[in-house]
């Protein structure tokens, strides 16, 4: 129950003992064109370019920034939290100029600070944001930036790695153009893949690049000769043939439970987990319009053992929960209820190993009143 990876649904496991096949096997090409379907599934899209990088999130990241900017290109970058500042970093590495909108860790992207940055930078060729940050599980408003950024005639690009099956994605509801997730997190599948999707403008903007992409790797336009290729497919790179058996079968159980119904299953887990929470004091730290149900950052309280806890955590209960990054480090837990893992079992189990140590640790709580507050709650759910 940590910030990924998740646990792996042991279907999802299994997919991935499959015989591994040539990765031009006409098997292979038809599982390849059905993965492509379930992400545009996933990602609500009917965007051509959707496909699986063969490597994990950061990857997906980094094939956004490399295929759309050109050396001497302005991006708008906004942080508040670890991975905007990824973002930063691939803008400058790449030879451009970064424009900043920071916000508090722990608070959604202002969409007023970025109206003022896309007025003072008209100039910019794209605005980033990341729309669940899984080092605070801060949600932001994906819609109004995408559509903020097309407004002004920029390119947008959206990192919803912890996002995706968690929460609403509406790729083309929103007008996004560059959008890439992970394997890892609510889509609880083994580590390593980068879902992407680019629309037609984004297109575009890659096939009229004056400049190769810098990565040969990451380059889209090769990539398509492989992903895109129809009949006429080309050898790029060996595919991780057994991950993507992997992700065929996860984005198959996505589609079996339906997206609606995955979103609220992880609302209703984490209410539950609230209310356990609540029971003994503790608190979570966003605002309620933007906290992430798959990723709840709670507040530690004072006189708590931060390390012993989560120590006990693992050795008795074999329970992970996340510890906090940078500013938070220490001052709170990140709690993750991602994909197969957002059930009430785990809920359960979390909030009687937390009261457990709690009161191993001196504070005076009643035991066994956390569980009977989410009991509640899954009751007057069903
Ligand atoms: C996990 C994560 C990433 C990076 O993904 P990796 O698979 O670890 O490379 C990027 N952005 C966000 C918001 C993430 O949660």
């Amino acid at each position: 129950m940590g910030p990924g990876p998740s646990d792996v649904d042991p279907r999802i496991t299994g997919a991935l003992a499959r015989p591994t096949i040539g990765h031009l096997d006409p098997a292979f090409i038809q599982l390849m064109d059905e993965i492509k379907q379930l992400l545009q599934f996933a990602f609500q899209t009917s965007n051509e370019l959707t496909l699986p990088i063969s490597a994990p999130g950061s990857a997906g990241m980094e094939a956004c920034f490399v295929n759309l900017l050109e050396a001497g290109d302005k991006a708008i970058i906004c942080q508040n939290g670890v991975f905007g500042g990824r973002m930063k970093e691939n803008v400058t590495r790449a030879g451009c100029e970064a424009i900043m909108v920071e916000d508090e860790w722990g608070s959604a992207v202002d969409t007023a600070k970025v109206a003022q940055a896309i007025a003072a930078h008209p100039d910019a060729k794209l605005l980033a944001f990341v729309h669940a940050e899984t080092s605070t599980g801060v949600q932001s408003d994906a819609y109004a930036l995408c559509q903020m950024a097309s407004a002004a005639g920029m390119l947008s690009i959206v990192d919803t790695v912890t996002g995706l099956a968690g929460i609403e994605v509406d790729v083309d509801g929103w007008g996004a153009d560059a959008v890439y997730s992970g394997t890892q997190k609510c889509l609880s599948c083994v580590p390593g893949l980068s879902p992407v999707t680019f629309s037609q403008a984004a297109v575009d903007v890659i096939q009229s690049r004056q400049t190769p992409v810098q990565s040969w790797f990451l380059d889209m336009n090769l990539v398509m000769g492989y992903w895109g290729g129809g009949a006429k497919r080309a050898y790029h790179h060996t595919a991780p043939i057994n991950a993507l058996y992997a992700l065929h079968e996860s984005l198959t159980i996505l589609q079996e439970e339906g997206l609606e119904a995955s979103w609220a299953r992880h609302a209703r887990n984490h209410e539950a987990l609230k209310a356990g929470l609540e029971t003994m004091g503790l608190q979570l730290v966003v605002e309620a319009a933007s906290r992430l149900p798959q990723l709840n950052l709670v507040s530690i309280p004072d006189g708590v053992d931060d390390a012993a806890l989560r120590t006990t955590l693992l050795q008795d209960y074999n329970l992970e929960i996340g510890a906090g990054l940078g500013a938070l480090a220490g001052k709170v837990w990140r709690i993750g209820l991602m994909g197969y893992a957002s059930n009430p079992g785990n809920v359960r189990l979390c909030l009687a190993a937390l009261e457990n140590t709690l009161i191993g640790q001196g504070l005076s709580l009643a035991g066994g009143k956390a569980v009977a507050a989410a009991n509640a709650v899954y009751a007057s759910a069903s």
